[in-house]
Protein backbone atom coordinates (compact mmCIF):
# COMPACT_ATOMS: atom_id res chain seq x y z
CA UNK A 1 0.00 0.00 0.00
CA UNK A 2 2.88 1.90 -0.31
CA UNK A 3 5.98 2.62 -2.53
CA UNK A 4 9.48 4.62 -1.62
CA UNK A 5 12.22 4.87 -4.54
CA UNK A 6 15.84 6.16 -3.97
CA UNK A 7 18.25 7.46 -6.53
CA UNK A 8 21.21 9.20 -6.34
CA UNK A 9 22.84 10.34 -9.47
CA UNK A 10 26.86 11.44 -8.28
CA UNK A 11 26.12 11.26 -4.60
CA UNK A 12 28.36 7.69 -3.44
CA UNK A 13 26.36 6.07 -1.18
CA UNK A 14 26.98 2.76 0.92
CA UNK A 15 24.87 -0.25 0.21
CA UNK A 16 23.62 -0.18 3.76
CA UNK A 17 22.82 3.26 4.11
CA UNK A 18 20.91 3.33 0.90
CA UNK A 19 18.88 0.40 2.48
CA UNK A 20 18.02 2.21 5.32
CA UNK A 21 16.63 5.36 3.65
CA UNK A 22 14.50 2.79 1.72
CA UNK A 23 13.41 1.01 5.24
CA UNK A 24 13.27 5.04 6.68
CA UNK A 25 10.87 5.79 3.96
CA UNK A 26 8.67 2.14 4.31
CA UNK A 27 8.28 3.57 7.64
CA UNK A 28 7.21 6.59 6.77
CA UNK A 29 4.10 4.90 4.98
CA UNK A 30 3.80 2.54 7.55
CA UNK A 31 0.31 4.40 8.62
CA UNK A 32 -1.41 3.66 5.47
CA UNK A 33 -1.32 0.08 6.14
CA UNK A 34 0.57 -3.32 4.98
CA UNK A 35 0.89 -6.38 6.09
CA UNK A 36 4.48 -7.45 4.15
CA UNK A 37 7.12 -5.16 3.03
CA UNK A 38 10.18 -5.74 0.76
CA UNK A 39 13.28 -3.76 -0.96
CA UNK A 40 15.35 -3.82 -4.23
CA UNK A 41 18.89 -2.99 -4.21
CA UNK A 42 21.86 -3.52 -6.28
CA UNK A 43 24.76 -6.27 -4.47
CA UNK A 44 28.51 -6.88 -5.46
CA UNK A 45 30.90 -8.22 -5.20
CA UNK A 46 31.86 -5.07 -6.43
CA UNK A 47 30.35 -2.17 -8.46
CA UNK A 48 31.32 -3.57 -11.73
CA UNK A 49 29.73 -6.55 -10.89
CA UNK A 50 26.40 -5.60 -10.25
CA UNK A 51 23.19 -7.68 -9.30
CA UNK A 52 20.05 -7.00 -7.79
CA UNK A 53 18.83 -8.34 -4.33
CA UNK A 54 15.26 -8.36 -3.19
CA UNK A 55 14.75 -8.63 0.30
CA UNK A 56 11.12 -9.19 1.69
CA UNK A 57 9.33 -10.23 4.68
CA UNK A 58 5.90 -10.35 6.44
CA UNK A 59 4.99 -8.42 9.19
CA UNK A 60 6.06 -4.82 10.14
CA UNK A 61 9.34 -3.12 8.80
CA UNK A 62 11.52 -4.19 11.75
CA UNK A 63 10.64 -7.70 9.95
CA UNK A 64 11.86 -6.84 7.11
CA UNK A 65 15.31 -5.19 8.63
CA UNK A 66 15.77 -8.76 11.10
CA UNK A 67 15.45 -10.02 7.87
CA UNK A 68 17.92 -8.39 5.98
CA UNK A 69 20.27 -8.18 8.90
CA UNK A 70 20.48 -11.92 8.39
CA UNK A 71 21.27 -11.98 5.17
CA UNK A 72 24.24 -9.48 5.73
CA UNK A 73 26.95 -12.25 4.61
CA UNK A 74 25.52 -12.19 1.18
CA UNK A 75 24.98 -8.27 1.37
CA UNK A 76 28.01 -5.54 0.58
CA UNK A 77 26.51 -3.13 3.13
CA UNK A 78 30.01 -1.11 2.77
CA UNK A 79 30.09 -1.19 -0.56
CA UNK A 80 29.68 2.56 -2.08
CA UNK A 81 26.92 3.03 -5.12
CA UNK A 82 26.16 5.95 -6.99
CA UNK A 83 23.81 6.46 -9.82
CA UNK A 84 21.78 3.72 -7.86
CA UNK A 85 18.30 2.68 -7.94
CA UNK A 86 16.80 1.38 -4.87
CA UNK A 87 12.89 0.40 -4.73
CA UNK A 88 10.39 -0.31 -1.70
CA UNK A 89 7.46 -0.99 -0.58
CA UNK A 90 4.59 -1.86 1.84
CA UNK A 91 2.07 -4.56 0.54
CA UNK A 92 -1.84 -4.50 1.62
CA UNK A 93 -2.52 -7.92 0.38
CA UNK A 94 -5.58 -7.87 -2.13
CA UNK A 95 -4.62 -11.03 -4.15
CA UNK A 96 -2.59 -13.90 -2.62
CA UNK A 97 -2.47 -13.63 1.03
CA UNK A 98 0.59 -12.08 3.30
CA UNK A 99 3.98 -14.00 2.64
CA UNK A 100 7.27 -13.63 1.32
CA UNK A 101 6.63 -14.95 -2.27
CA UNK A 102 3.78 -12.16 -2.51
CA UNK A 103 5.49 -9.52 -1.00
CA UNK A 104 6.82 -6.76 -3.72
CA UNK A 105 8.86 -6.41 -5.23
CA UNK A 106 8.55 -8.70 -8.05
CA UNK A 107 10.41 -10.43 -10.27
CA UNK A 108 10.79 -11.44 -14.10
CA UNK A 109 13.17 -14.32 -13.42
CA UNK A 110 15.69 -15.33 -11.33
CA UNK A 111 18.65 -12.75 -12.20
CA UNK A 112 15.81 -9.99 -11.37
CA UNK A 113 16.48 -8.88 -15.00
CA UNK A 114 12.91 -6.45 -14.50
CA UNK A 115 11.57 -5.44 -11.15
CA UNK A 116 8.26 -4.32 -10.21
CA UNK A 117 7.08 -2.81 -6.83
CA UNK A 118 2.88 -1.94 -7.24
CA UNK A 119 0.42 -0.67 -5.51
CA UNK A 120 -3.71 -1.17 -6.51
CA UNK A 121 -5.14 -3.86 -8.71
CA UNK A 122 -4.44 -5.38 -12.29
CA UNK A 123 -8.05 -6.54 -12.93
CA UNK A 124 -7.01 -8.23 -16.47
CA UNK A 125 -4.19 -9.97 -14.50
CA UNK A 126 -5.61 -13.65 -15.49
CA UNK A 127 -5.51 -13.02 -19.05
CA UNK A 128 -2.03 -11.38 -18.65
CA UNK A 129 -1.00 -14.77 -16.87
CA UNK A 130 -2.56 -17.27 -19.32
CA UNK A 131 -0.96 -16.08 -21.68
CA UNK A 132 2.20 -15.46 -20.28
CA UNK A 133 1.96 -19.11 -19.30
CA UNK A 134 1.43 -20.20 -22.96
CA UNK A 135 4.58 -18.93 -23.67
CA UNK A 136 6.53 -20.82 -21.02
CA UNK A 137 6.89 -18.32 -17.96
CA UNK A 138 5.97 -19.91 -14.89
CA UNK A 139 4.71 -18.36 -11.67
CA UNK A 140 6.19 -18.04 -8.31
CA UNK A 141 3.26 -15.99 -6.13
CA UNK A 142 -0.54 -15.39 -6.13
CA UNK A 143 -0.20 -11.84 -6.72
CA UNK A 144 -2.19 -10.05 -9.77
CA UNK A 145 1.27 -7.97 -9.71
CA UNK A 146 3.58 -10.79 -10.94
CA UNK A 147 2.27 -10.55 -14.77
CA UNK A 148 3.81 -6.87 -14.98
CA UNK A 149 7.73 -8.07 -14.75
CA UNK A 150 7.11 -10.97 -16.59
CA UNK A 151 5.33 -9.20 -18.97
CA UNK A 152 7.73 -6.68 -19.21
CA UNK A 153 10.48 -9.01 -19.71
CA UNK A 154 8.55 -10.84 -22.28
CA UNK A 155 8.15 -7.33 -24.49
CA UNK A 156 11.66 -6.77 -23.88
CA UNK A 157 12.81 -10.00 -25.53
CA UNK A 158 9.87 -9.32 -28.35
CA UNK A 159 11.40 -5.74 -28.90
CA UNK A 160 15.10 -6.84 -28.46
CA UNK A 161 16.38 -6.12 -31.57
CA UNK A 162 15.20 -2.71 -32.19
CA UNK A 163 16.45 -1.74 -28.33
CA UNK A 164 13.59 0.43 -27.31
CA UNK A 165 14.29 2.61 -24.11
CA UNK A 166 13.03 1.76 -20.71
CA UNK A 167 10.35 4.21 -20.99
CA UNK A 168 8.66 2.92 -24.22
CA UNK A 169 9.49 -0.54 -22.85
CA UNK A 170 7.68 0.55 -19.42
CA UNK A 171 4.41 2.21 -21.94
CA UNK A 172 3.87 -0.87 -23.86
CA UNK A 173 3.44 -2.38 -20.68
CA UNK A 174 1.50 -0.39 -19.18
CA UNK A 175 -0.55 -0.47 -22.24
CA UNK A 176 -1.94 -3.57 -21.82
CA UNK A 177 -2.87 -3.19 -17.72
CA UNK A 178 -6.47 -2.67 -16.57
CA UNK A 179 -7.16 -1.16 -13.06
CA UNK A 180 -5.19 0.65 -10.65
CA UNK A 181 -1.41 1.17 -10.06
CA UNK A 182 1.38 3.23 -8.87
CA UNK A 183 4.20 1.19 -10.59
CA UNK A 184 7.80 1.57 -10.31
CA UNK A 185 10.04 -0.81 -12.74
CA UNK A 186 13.95 -0.89 -12.34
CA UNK A 187 16.23 -3.30 -14.81
CA UNK A 188 19.64 -4.66 -15.00
CA UNK A 189 19.20 -3.63 -18.30
CA UNK A 190 18.50 -0.42 -17.91
CA UNK A 191 21.39 0.22 -15.06
CA UNK A 192 20.85 3.80 -13.47
CA UNK A 193 17.20 4.27 -14.88
CA UNK A 194 14.06 4.24 -12.90
CA UNK A 195 10.74 4.29 -14.67
CA UNK A 196 7.04 4.85 -13.07
CA UNK A 197 4.00 4.71 -14.10
CA UNK A 198 0.08 5.61 -12.54
CA UNK A 199 -3.48 5.35 -13.17
CA UNK A 200 -5.79 5.50 -9.87
CA UNK A 201 -2.94 5.77 -7.07
CA UNK A 202 -0.98 8.44 -5.82
CA UNK A 203 2.87 8.94 -6.26
CA UNK A 204 4.95 11.96 -6.04
CA UNK A 205 8.80 12.76 -7.70
CA UNK A 206 10.53 14.47 -5.11
CA UNK A 207 13.81 16.27 -6.42
CA UNK A 208 16.79 16.97 -4.53
CA UNK A 209 19.23 19.39 -5.71
CA UNK A 210 22.63 20.29 -4.57
CA UNK A 211 22.03 24.31 -5.29
CA UNK A 212 18.46 25.18 -6.51
CA UNK A 213 19.85 26.28 -9.42
CA UNK A 214 21.52 23.01 -10.22
CA UNK A 215 19.00 22.43 -12.75
CA UNK A 216 16.62 24.12 -15.14
CA UNK A 217 12.89 22.46 -13.86
CA UNK A 218 9.78 22.76 -16.00
CA UNK A 219 7.77 25.27 -14.49
CA UNK A 220 4.41 25.74 -16.43
CA UNK A 221 1.17 23.23 -15.84
CA UNK A 222 -0.53 20.32 -18.15
CA UNK A 223 0.78 19.17 -21.64
CA UNK A 224 1.42 20.86 -24.99
CA UNK A 225 -1.70 20.57 -27.85
CA UNK A 226 -0.11 19.68 -30.74
CA UNK A 227 -0.67 22.19 -33.82
CA UNK A 228 -1.00 20.47 -37.03
CA UNK A 229 1.95 20.88 -39.60
CA UNK A 230 4.08 21.43 -36.00
CA UNK A 231 6.61 19.01 -34.90
CA UNK A 232 7.43 20.26 -31.83
CA UNK A 233 5.99 16.83 -30.39
CA UNK A 234 8.94 14.99 -32.38
CA UNK A 235 11.92 17.88 -31.37
CA UNK A 236 10.41 18.26 -28.13
CA UNK A 237 11.83 15.28 -25.84
CA UNK A 238 15.62 15.63 -27.36
CA UNK A 239 14.93 19.61 -26.49
CA UNK A 240 13.68 19.02 -22.88
CA UNK A 241 15.95 16.32 -21.57
CA UNK A 242 19.22 18.75 -22.25
CA UNK A 243 16.77 21.30 -20.10
CA UNK A 244 16.42 18.60 -17.35
CA UNK A 245 19.71 17.77 -17.96
CA UNK A 246 21.97 18.46 -14.51
CA UNK A 247 23.91 20.63 -14.46
CA UNK A 248 25.71 19.88 -11.06
CA UNK A 249 27.05 16.57 -10.34
CA UNK A 250 25.00 15.77 -6.95
CA UNK A 251 21.42 15.36 -7.64
CA UNK A 252 18.70 12.21 -5.62
CA UNK A 253 15.42 11.51 -6.30
CA UNK A 254 12.39 9.83 -4.66
CA UNK A 255 9.47 8.61 -5.38
CA UNK A 256 6.73 8.13 -2.47
CA UNK A 257 3.04 7.49 -2.49
CA UNK A 258 2.96 10.25 -0.42
CA UNK A 259 4.17 13.92 1.12
CA UNK A 260 4.79 12.16 4.54
CA UNK A 261 7.75 9.68 3.15
CA UNK A 262 9.13 12.95 1.39
CA UNK A 263 9.61 15.92 3.26
CA UNK A 264 12.45 14.60 5.60
CA UNK A 265 14.35 14.62 2.25
CA UNK A 266 13.03 17.43 -0.04
CA UNK A 267 9.93 19.69 -0.17
CA UNK A 268 10.20 19.77 -4.19
CA UNK A 269 8.12 17.67 -5.42
CA UNK A 270 6.02 16.31 -8.39
CA UNK A 271 2.67 15.20 -8.02
CA UNK A 272 2.14 12.51 -11.36
CA UNK A 273 -1.55 12.81 -12.54
CA UNK A 274 -3.22 9.98 -14.32
CA UNK A 275 -1.60 7.99 -17.44
CA UNK A 276 1.96 9.94 -16.56
CA UNK A 277 5.10 8.10 -17.00
CA UNK A 278 8.06 9.03 -15.28
CA UNK A 279 11.92 8.32 -16.42
CA UNK A 280 14.89 9.04 -14.18
CA UNK A 281 18.02 8.89 -16.33
CA UNK A 282 21.86 10.21 -16.38
CA UNK A 283 20.87 11.96 -13.86
CA UNK A 284 17.84 14.20 -14.79
CA UNK A 285 14.10 13.22 -15.44
CA UNK A 286 11.30 13.27 -17.89
CA UNK A 287 7.40 13.07 -17.28
CA UNK A 288 5.91 11.62 -20.49
CA UNK A 289 1.87 10.91 -21.62
CA UNK A 290 0.91 7.59 -21.74
CA UNK A 291 -1.67 8.32 -25.01
CA UNK A 292 1.25 10.15 -26.86
CA UNK A 293 4.39 9.39 -25.92
CA UNK A 294 4.90 13.09 -25.34
CA UNK A 295 7.03 14.91 -23.08
CA UNK A 296 5.02 17.55 -20.50
CA UNK A 297 5.62 19.87 -18.11
CA UNK A 298 4.98 19.90 -14.78
CA UNK A 299 5.10 22.12 -12.29
CA UNK A 300 7.48 21.46 -9.09
CA UNK A 301 5.90 22.55 -6.37
CA UNK A 302 6.96 23.38 -2.63
CA UNK A 303 5.86 21.62 0.01
CA UNK A 304 4.30 23.83 2.68
CA UNK A 305 4.21 20.35 5.43
CA UNK A 306 6.74 20.17 7.84
CA UNK A 307 8.52 17.31 9.79
N1 LIG B 1 -2.54 -6.05 -5.70
C1 LIG B 1 -1.20 -6.14 -5.26
C2 LIG B 1 -0.99 -7.31 -4.34
O1 LIG B 1 -1.92 -7.87 -3.82
C3 LIG B 1 -0.71 -4.83 -4.60
C4 LIG B 1 -1.40 -4.53 -3.29
C5 LIG B 1 -0.97 -3.17 -2.70
O2 LIG B 1 -1.42 -2.12 -3.18
O3 LIG B 1 -0.17 -3.18 -1.74
O4 LIG B 1 0.10 -7.72 -4.13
Amino acid sequence: CGIFAYVNYGVPTQQKAIVDKLLNGLRRLEYRGYDSAGIAVDNGPTVDQLSPVVLKETGKIDELQKHIEGRAAELHGDLYFENHCGIGHTRWATHGPPAPKNSHPHTSDVANEFLVVHNGIITNHGALKAMLEKKGYAFESDTDTEVIPKLTKFLFDKFAPRRITFRQLVMEVVRQLHGAFALIFKSTHYPGELVAAKRGSPLLLGIVEEKKTSVSVVTSEGYRTSNAGDNDADEAPDAKRRKNAPRKQHLEFYFASDASAMVEHTKRVLHLEDDDVAHLHDGGYGIYRMERSAEVERTVETLKMEL
